[in-house]
């Protein structure tokens, strides 16, 4: 079991994503407020990856702590109970499945822009290891020391992007 190193692994991914600001500023499928297709989908994808027999007690911490911070998920079929106007209402404590997704267009831009080499499903895989505490040691210092990388190499090209722009 290992929350608190997933939540600093998810407040990465988050940095980076933020440094993109791709949904709001590139694609033209989703609406202007910053979520994604799965937010409106009729799925709990919050817990999606959490709720197996792999993941067990952790699911069960984990989730008490995101409903002891963000309260339980209100009922807004189809879209997730989480969906506020501005997007998503979790800061912390979302699943490995919203944590980690990109789409093929996101994940072209970082491939093309940024040189990030980003697979959603190895990265949605990636995070339900740590989060079960099954990454661990080495390979859990190297996956952070890659999302750390990540979020600087996004900074900095952005920077000099919007200076070129
Ligand atoms: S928890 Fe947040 S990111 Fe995940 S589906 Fe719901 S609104 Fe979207």
């Amino acid at each position: 079991m290992n929350i608190k190193d997933y939540l600093e692994c998810e407040s990465l991914l988050l940095k980076m994503f933020k440094n993109l600001d791709f949904c709001f500023k590139s694609c033209s499928t989703t609406n202007k407020h910053g979520f994604m297709s799965l937010c409106t989908d009729n799925s709990n994808y919050y817990d999606i990856y959490m709720d197996k027999d792999t993941v067990g007690e952790v699911s069960k911490e984990f989730i008490a702590e995101r409903v002891s911070i963000y309260g339980k998920p209100v009922n807004q079929t189809p879209k997730c109970g989480y969906l506020g106007e501005k997007g998503c209402r979790l800061e912390t404590h979302r699943g490995p499945m919203c944590t980690g997704f990109a789409c093929y267009p996101l994940e072209a831009h970082l491939r093309f822009v940024y040189f990030i080499n980003y697979d959603t499903d190895e990265m949605i895989q990636s995070l339900s290891n740590v989060l079960t505490g099954k990454m661990t040691g080495k390979d859990l210092n190297n996956f952070k020391k890659e999302l750390k990388l990540w979020v600087e190499k996004t900074e900095k090209k952005t920077k000099v992007l919007e200076c070129v722009v």
